[in-house]
């Protein structure tokens, strides 16, 4: 049974200035799914990520969310309409506590609203909930990373989308935080993932699209058995 769309990108284009580095990318996501978005270096998924979330602006296309039309929109209107996006090496205030590295994601919220959802978002993290009034220092390097994912979750987004959030982190560590994406998806949120680690992202997401040279050249489930290969195909196929 598909699932209802959450977000429908159609045709989008984007990059820097006059550099153009998305052409005409289409992807859809429905609520409580995990896409995983792969690709070489370069191929343009972090810009896509970033239009999305509205710190890019798009030259041509539509994102609608929900049905709506929400291109346009800057990144704060679009954190608003549920749209969080941790981005890659996103470092928290080491000098902060935890909970006020929490407390700054969630800023624009009403003080007990906050309070609500930084609990919320706690849940997600026993190991870093144990450590609240700690500073971010003092985290490990994992855990620094969960808190990253913990304050896009402040947002209570309906669409969580992460990139590389493996960057520096052991094997182990690697598992625990792509653990959590299944459970929010379970709760119905849309996470659309960027990963290095092609693995560990096919073993995490329920679809899989992969982009290179700012074109989307391959979509499937990731239940088809021979999706390694397949992708394989398609990324050199698109070079
Ligand atoms: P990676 O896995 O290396 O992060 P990516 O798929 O996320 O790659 P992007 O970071 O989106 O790719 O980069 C796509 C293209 O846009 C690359 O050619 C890159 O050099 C270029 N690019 C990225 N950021 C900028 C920028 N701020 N100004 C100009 N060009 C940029």
């Amino acid at each position: 049974s598909a699932a209802e769309t959450l977000i429908e990108v159609k045709d989008l284009a984007s990059g820097y200035g006059k550099i153009g580095v998305l052409h005409g990318v289409s992807l859809a996501i429905g609520k409580g799914e995990v896409v995983a978005l792969l690709g070489p270096n370069g191929a343009g998924k972090t810009t896509l990520l970033r239009t999305i979330s509205g710190l890019l602006p798009a030259s041509d296309g539509t994102i609608r969310l929900d049905g709506r039309d929400v291109r346009g929109s800057d990144a704060r209107a679009m954190v608003r309409a549920g749209v969080a996006h941790v981005i890659e090496g996103h470092r928290v205030f080491t000098q902060l506590s935890v909970t006020d590295n929490l407390l700054l994601a969630g800023y624009y919220l009403p003080r007990a609203e906050r309070a609500a959802r930084i609990e919320e978002a706690l849940e997600y993290f026993p190991e870093i909930a144990a450590k609240r009034h700690e500073k971010g220092a003092a985290l490990s390097g994992g855990q620094q990373q969960m808190l990253a994912v913990a304050q896009g979750l402040v947002q209570r987004p309906r669409l969580l989308m992460l990139d590389e959030p493996s960057a520096g982190l052991s094997p182990i560590l690697v598992d625990r935080v792509l653990n959590v994406l299944g459970r929010l998806a379970s709760a119905g949120t849309a996470v659309l993932l960027v990963e290095q680690l092609i693995e560990k992202a096919l073993a995490t997401a329920n679809r899989v699209y992969a982009l290179t040279q700012g074109r989307i050249v391959f979509e499937a489930s990731t239940s088809e058995p021979d999706i390694v290969a397949q992708l394989e195909h398609a990324y050199l196929g698109g070079k």
